[in-house]
């Protein structure tokens, strides 16, 4: 496996220089478009990276799958009367269809689904980011992981789509905290610094039934593991769930920092990184890297060992 992944680091590099770094989050756009990492942890404990693997990076919209996991495990199906749970062949920051449906996200992995998941958050807990950054640290087993407060900064005051979104919502009565308590909790989310080996190692218990590598507990029921799982398939890759799909055909998750979480259910969690960005706000190198690994793994399926 480690000859595997020095050999897609080598030829997802080939894909450096296609895509743009984000850049309506300014502080994201100070990030170097060269920057690759892949890092895959097994279910038996084993870690294999290459490139700039340990490099913290900020993991945007990944946070969406802590902020679901949690939300599901202090409230579970009763968050489906408020969030959606299909596709929405709309860019993330989309406010289309909010109207339409009566302020109901499509589902919780675009950003106003998100936002209505914050919004849990903030009812459950009375440090809703703190609490996050806890769950990070403690799955990831790395206690040194931060809230980038450059990004937080920058994210607030470029807030304008997303306070749009929350404001709607809450008029439609579908926000039950103040929105900018809840802009702060899903802001903080985004902002977390992690590298693709935290991911790896954080997200393994999507892989593994529920069970947490880190704590060697289980973190969430294999029941609860696999539904997250057939969300990340369907809605992890925003308008372009389809094309990923196609080409890698796992559960995954990607952000605008560059990062994208995939998942071999019973086998292993993947992480691979590179801030320049496809048009669907996919990262260009990290997908193409991920359709090398389930090349080789011969794997390109949804949700079966
Ligand atoms: N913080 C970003 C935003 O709210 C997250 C978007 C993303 O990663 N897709 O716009």
């Amino acid at each position: 496996m480690q000859s595997w992944v020095e050999e897609i680091d080598r030829r997802a590099r080939e894909t450096l220089g296609q895509g743009r770094v984000a850049d309506y989050i300014p502080a994201l756009a100070e990030q170097d478009a060269n920057r690759f990492g892949i890092a895959i942890c097994t279910n038996d404990g084993a870690r294999y990276t290459a490139g700039d693997a340990q490099e913290p990076f900020s993991i945007q919209s990944l946070s969406k799958v802590f902020l679901l996991t949690l939300a599901l495990r202090a409230h579970g199906d009763a968050l489906w009367q408020r969030v959606g749970l299909n596709p929405s062949g709309m860019p993330f920051n989309s406010l289309t269809q909010l109207e339409a449906e009566r302020g109901k996200p499509r589902n919780p992995f675009i950003n106003a689904g998100a936002i209505v998941v914050a919004d849990h958050l903030v009812s459950a807990f009375a440090t809703p980011s703190k609490h996050i950054q806890d769950i990070a640290r403690t799955l990831s087993g790395n206690a040194s992981i931060l809230i980038d407060r450059h990004v937080l900064a920058s994210e607030w005051q470029h807030r304008s789509r997303n306070a749009a979104m929350a404001y709607l919502m809450k008029a439609f009565g579908n926000i039950d905290n103040e929105v900018d308590a809840v802009l702060d909790a899903y802001f903080s989310c985004c902002s977390l610094r992690m590298s693709c080996l935290d991911l790896a190692v954080a997200m393994n218990y999507l892989a593994a039934d529920g069970h947490a590598l880190a704590t060697g507990k289980s973190f969430i029921t294999p029941d609860l593991a696999r539904r997250i799982n057939s969300i990340m398939f369907t809605c992890g890759m925003y308008d372009a769930a389809g094309d990923f799909a196609y080409r890698v055909g796992l559960p995954a998750k990607s952000g605008v920092g560059g990062g994208i979480v995939a998942i071999v259910p019973g086998r292993l969690s993947v992480c691979a990184w590179s801030p320049a960005l496809d048009a669907a706000g996919n990262s260009v190198a990290a997908q193409h890297a991920l359709e090398l690994l389930t090349d080789k793994l011969g794997v390109r399926i949804a949700n079966t060992a």
